[in-house]
């Protein structure tokens, strides 16, 4: 276990030079105060818990203090906004501080998000509010926790600086961790401005740090396009699966290692709805929940087009070719599991396709409905669920085939399936109401809720006791919350 003033760096990105970054450091926020920290984030960085408790912690993660090898740097990005090409965005409120690596030898990139005003600000301030800070730090490790793969947070850190939104809020900043803050918009930004010698000296960062094994094969930077197309299908098949909706799939919030990045609207659903959008101000419902398939291809074909330089049109199609297939590959067989189902057949995309139709406007809590299912045997759960239904009949006849299909999948006793559905079947998520909740009494000082939230969420999976309040449908107030782009 490390101290604070023992971690080790190796900055390799702020060594690619001025083409890629620029030298910034953090403005302070008044008056630091601890508002939670993520243990499993600390051991992530060799930190006993206990320094979250220091004040020094603070200090470090508001911009008060850095260590002497920490150099803070803005990066420059563009991408692809809602469909159209903003040619300059950037850290506006980020700080790269610096890369640290752990006793295991794997790095992570330390970035301070909300960290004052940087040459990628545009109209912007800088800075993050306490709100956004909050959803961020929940999100990362709640999905984290269910196995999707994400950027991590260590700390949120609150403060008495004033921050105006649609109303006055308090600053406050989110330290996120990840092997890598090179986003889709990074290559983007070096093909559109034509600097194809500093577009090179990216991708063979990112080809040596990051895709090493790609090295062996024929094509290096075609094997590299491959592996980031795969892991998106992977993780987009993912938040399909557990009903996460990102909100702004913008080419600038998506990471080259295909780890859910840059939380803002996002949410997770509650009722079941395909059509669901949650930033309320995506008018055309771009980034639909349904639409997360396709926009994670469209996303896809933007960077290869990046990518033209050094990969053949031909080439890049045939890769982009890929996503489609292993998108529904990885849905289907966390669908299956979701079923509690451990053989495959032909039909079992209908099945979920067909449950997922009777789900659709009949008000069916998504993730408590799967969780139900495991409770006890297939006959017995759907009996009790049927009653959710707008369309009984629907669901009988569904559940005539689901029953089947459960006895053809082998024997195995009540206890089995249980155990087994519920290791993938969550009971809490990060349901807007209850991060509403969290914040509303954090903005009053009081940060227990965000914090008891927060260990809830570390297990998803494990019925805990005294937190059944988690692991409840929204009240009304909470059904349909806008929740705030601006952050
Ligand atoms: P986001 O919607 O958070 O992904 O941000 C899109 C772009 O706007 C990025 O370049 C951000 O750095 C920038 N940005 C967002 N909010 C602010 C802010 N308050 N101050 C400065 N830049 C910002
Ligand atoms: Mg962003």
């Amino acid at each position: 276990m490390k101290a604070l003033d023992e971690l080790t760096f190796d900055n390799r990105f702020a060594r690619l030079g001025d083409a890629f970054s620029t030298h910034v450091l953090p403005e302070p926020l008044d008056e630091p105060r601890l508002v939670v920290a993520s243990d499993a984030a600390l051991a992530l960085l060799d930190l006993d818990p206990a320094v979250a408790q220091t004040p020094v912690f603070a200090e470090l993660f508001s911009g008060h203090k850095l260590w002497e090898e920490a150099e803070p740097r803005a990066m420059v990005y563009s991408g692809h906004q809602f469909g159209g090409y903003s040619p300059q965005l950037g850290d506006g409120r980020g700080l790269l501080l610096g890369e640290v690596y752990n006793a295991a030898g794997e790095h992570w990139d330390l970035h301070l998000k909300g960290a004052g005003m940087t040459p990628y600000s545009r109209m912007g301030d800088g800075r993050a509010v306490l709100r956004s800070s909050i959803r961020e730090f929940l999100a990362s490790e709640a999905l984290h926790a269910l196995g999707i793969p994400s950027s991590r947070a260590l700390c949120v850190i609150g403060s008495s600086t004033p921050v105006w939104r649609e109303k006055q809020e308090r600053g406050a900043m989110v330290l996120r961790l990840a092997p890598s803050h090179i986003r889709f918009g990074h290559f983007e930004y070096f093909y559109y401005t034509k600097k194809t010698e500093q577009q090179a000296q990216l991708a063979e960062h990112v080809l040596n740090l990051h895709y090493p094994e790609c090295r062996e094969q024929p094509e290096p930077y075609l094997a590299m396009f491959r592996e980031i197309a795969e892991r998106n299908a992977e993780m987009i098949a993912k938040w399909q699966a557990y009903g996460f909706c990102h909100g702004v799939m913008n080419t600038d919030n998506m990471s080259i290692l295909g780890i859910t990045f840059d939380f803002g609207p996002f949410a997770f659903l509650d009722d079941f709805d395909a059509h669901f959008i949650c930033n309320h101000s995506d008018h055309e419902g771009r980034y639909s929940f349904s639409n997360q398939v396709p926009i994670g291809q469209w996303n896809l074909s933007a960077l290869a087009q990046a990518l033209t330089p050094f990969i053949s049109v031909d080439a890049l199609k045939e890769a982009l070719g890929l996503y489609l297939p292993l998108y529904q590959a990885h849905y289907l067989d966390l669908m299956r599991r979701r079923l509690g189902l451990t053989t495959a057949e032909e039909e079992d995309q209908k099945l979920v396709e067909r449950l997922l139709a009777l789900m659709q406007n009949s008000g069916v809590d998504y993730t408590l409905f799967f969780r139900r299912l495991g409770d006890e045997s297939a006959t017995l759960a759907v009996a009790r669920l049927r009653d959710d239904f707008v369309d009984m009949a629907g669901f009988d006849a569904w559940a005539d085939l689901y029953k089947a299909r459960v006895a053809r999948d082998g024997e195995y006793s009540e206890e089995q399936r249980r155990a087994r559905m519920h290791a993938v079947n969550p009971l809490y998520i990060l349901r807007n109401y209850l991060a509403q909740n969290a914040i509303a009494a954090a903005e009053a000082g009081d940060y227990s809720e965000v914090r008891r939230l927060h260990e809830v969420l570390t297990k998803p999976f494990e019925e805990q006791a005294g937190m059944e309040q988690y692991a409840q449908r929204p009240p009304d107030w909470g059904k349909h919350l806008e929740i705030s782009c601006s952050s």
